[in-house]
């Protein structure tokens, strides 16, 4: 699934592209995603000019001059590509043809994304659900700290409730809370005010790492299907149960957390 990284390693893929181009057309080949693109209101953004491309969370957000944005979320297996030739795929699903003689093509093989028009100022409610990113101002201690204090949650939980804080994704959440020394059985009321300052500043230590590993594969961006940031960058705790714990002797568990694998040194963590 694409994490923050990787929405963000797009974002910045497409951006040169899209940036004050405007959309001419819109091809929309098979509508089936999570929500059906609502192409009724294409027409309010033919032809007008995109000002800026935002990610917030893990959408991704083109805003036009006019009050009208367009917001994409790439589910479980989405990714956009730019491609100067259209030579369609299997499961390109919407195609955007751009002022520049570039198609943006929308790809997603389990439709579990999607692509959505709307006022800007009115926001988008997907949106409205969504806590503030670690990259993002309001996301200090203070706001985690009130956020969790009577939480009876388990911290590796709620790193992963979007409603708090959004885009850690599950290999993050492990590696953040090693990281930082916290179990991640350990319940939201017993995390104390400086260790949510180091969880915050560990997950930004960590995602900008992955996004530094994504952003290599950007120069072949044309052939797409970049792989995700977190292929490349050094895991210490997920996916290595059974092996040696990097700052102590333990071997590393793997414990099932609300349907979710939880990777951890039960030494290094508490
Ligand atoms: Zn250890």
């Amino acid at each position: 699934m694409p994490e923050l990284p990787e929405v963000e390693t797009t974002k910045r893929g497409v951006e040169p592209y899209v940036k004050n181009e405007t959309i001419k057309k819109i091809l929309v080949r098979n509508n089936k995603l999570r929500i059906p693109f609502n192409k009724n209101l294409a027409k309010k953004i033919i032809n007008v000019d995109i000002k800026e491309i935002k990610r917030r969370a893990k959408y991704i957000i083109f805003e036009f001059v006019n009050g009208y944005s367009v917001v994409i979320h790439l589910g479980m297996t989405g990714n956009l590509r730019v491609s100067k030739k259209i030579k369609y795929l299997k499961h390109d699903h919407i195609i955007f043809y751009l002022s520049s003689g570039n198609v943006l093509i929308y790809n997603d093989v389990r439709r579990f994304g999607l692509i959505q028009i709307y006022k800007t100022k009115e926001s988008y409610f997907l949106l409205d659900n969504n806590g503030p990113d670690p990259f993002e101002k309001e996301a200090n201690a203070d706001y985690l700290f009130s956020r969790i204090k009577n939480s009876t949650a388990s911290i590796k939980s709620i790193l992963l409730n979007h409603k708090i804080i959004s885009g850690i994704g599950n290999i993050y959440a492990s590696e953040i809370l090693f990281a930082t020394n916290i179990s991640p059985t350990r319940i939201g009321k017993k995390i104390s005010y400086d260790e949510c300052k180091n969880i915050l500043i560990e997950s930004k230590k960590i995602l900008r790492k992955a996004i530094k590993a994504g952003g290599t594969t950007l120069n072949d961006y044309f052939n797409a299907e970049s792989k995700p940031g977190y292929f490349k960058i050094q895991l210490k705790v997920y996916g290595r149960d059974g092996e040696k714990c990097k700052s102590c002797k333990s071997n590393i568990s793997k414990i099932t957390q609300s349907n979710r694998s939880t990777y951890y040194c039960k030494e290094s963590q508490n």
